[in-house]
């Protein structure tokens, strides 16, 4: 038996130290609020959003508060209606049923492959049955489905893509950033995302008329000049008086902190991939135990890792983790009867009328999602595989 784990799967890396020099200029001047500059001075949300917009490729890029709340933004912007449905995974965080709901809208959840990506055989005949005309699709845990595939569905039935992108910041679909396929797309900067200001959001858009409702959505007074990523000042003619300001800006002090991470993205991603790559190497055949199959199209960000025990006894899966969690692994479990932490899953939203997902039940019920922070290192990871195939391989030796 190898020894056991004593790494934090919470521990992110420090702020870089032009985040924390960035952080000090803007608390010693005082301006921390992004439409307060003094003249000539570009806010450090304002360069914020025209680096993302440079990076992703796209027109406009809106900062706001949390990524929940440039999710619900988006869906305000693109004119979803009170009562209206909106397609979604089965699988995804709290966040994202969550900023539905605060849109107004009405979550249909579709079923979850065993690769951990959104069916599309689903999709295709709950567009049909439900007659929803939004999609907020999230690439959870950094799993792209064929998004060639999902967007000539959604584009011949008229349904507009949003794509929430919390855990593909900076992955690719087939050579396109993950996040210009749709219509709009939202990112997280929070703590366990792909760069960290704690708490905040970014949304963009090729399409002014989004980009001027998302902004005042965001609550821009009528100071949406200053938005040099956003939209030309004429789109905000009639927008300006007929969009309700609900507050959600992001500030200087967090665009300072995020700037410098976001020039580090790829630098980071490759960190991200080769920890991943230990921990898969750690795994390959190891009885019960199944491995989430990647498309070669797909670049991915992987700050996380998962697989799954399929057809595992409950009570197996529940003792793997136990196992694990005694010698320092901390797996989180997405089939266990009730939530802990971030695991609630379709049938723990409430708020959202039952709705049958046997195939989405059936993947959680063997899914086990692991935290990958850049703090451990690639010996951590073999360290973690190797505990992880071992209790396994107890498990499944005493029976599943
Ligand atoms: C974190 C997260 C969000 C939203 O992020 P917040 O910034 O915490 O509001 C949305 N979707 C997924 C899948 C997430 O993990």
């Amino acid at each position: 038996m190898t020894r056991d784990f004593t790494g934090n799967f919470t521990q992110q890396e420090a702020i870089p130290q032009a985040g924390i020099d960035a952080a000090l200029r803007v608390m010693q001047h005082g301006r921390l609020h992004r439409y307060n500059v003094v003249q000539g001075e570009v806010a450090e949300a304002v360069s914020l959003e025209l680096e993302f917009a440079a990076y992703m490729g796209v027109k406009f890029c809106l900062s706001v508060a949390s990524g929940g709340y440039a999710l619900a933004a988006a869906l305000r912007a693109v004119g979803l209606g009170q009562g209206d449905k909106v397609l979604t995974n089965a699988f995804t965080l709290a966040p994202v049923p969550g900023a539905i709901a605060n849109a107004g809208g009405v979550p249909v959840f579709v079923e979850v492959t065993d690769d951990l990506v959104m069916d599309l055989d689903d999709l295709q005949s709950k567009i049909a049955t439900s007659g929803a005309r939004h999609l907020m699709l999230s690439h959870m845990r950094g799993h792209i489905v064929d998004m060639d595939a999902l967007m000539a569905i959604c584009d011949a039935s008229g349904v507009t893509v949003i794509e929430d992108c919390a855990h593909t910041m900076g992955a690719k679909w087939n050579g396109v950033l993950s996040g210009r396929h749709g219509l709009v797309s939202c990112y997280s900067t929070q703590t366990f995302k792909h760069i960290n200001s704690g708490e905040g959001g970014l949304l963009l858009t090729d399409d002014a008329q989004v980009m001027a409702r998302a902004t005042m959505l965001s609550g821009s007074y009528m100071l949406y000049g200053s938005h040099e990523a956003g939209a030309p000042d004429a789109t905000f003619k009639d927008i300006s008086l007929d969009t309700p300001n609900c507050s959600g800006r992001m500030d200087n002090l967090r665009a300072a902190i995020l700037r410098p991470q976001l020039a580090a993205l790829d630098g980071q991603a490759q960190k991200w991939n080769a920890r991943y790559r230990r921990m898969e190497a750690g795994l390959k055949n190891v009885a019960g135990l199944r491995l989430i199959t990647r498309s070669e199209k797909e670049h991915y960000v992987a700050s996380s890792f998962q697989f799954t025990l399929p057809d595992w006894n409950k009570d197996k899966v529940r003792d793997v983790q136990k196992r694990c969690a005694t010698r320092g692994v901390e797996l989180k479990w997405f089939g266990a009867d009730a939530p802990t932490g971030f695991t609630s899953r379709h049938d723990s939203w409430r708020y959202v009328d039952a709705q049958k997902l046997p195939q989405t039940d059936r993947v959680l019920a063997g899914l086990l999602d692991m935290r990958l922070p850049l703090t451990f290192s690639l010996e951590d990871c073999d360290l973690l595989a190797a505990i992880i195939r071992e209790e396994v391989n107890a498990a499944y030796q005493a029976g599943i």
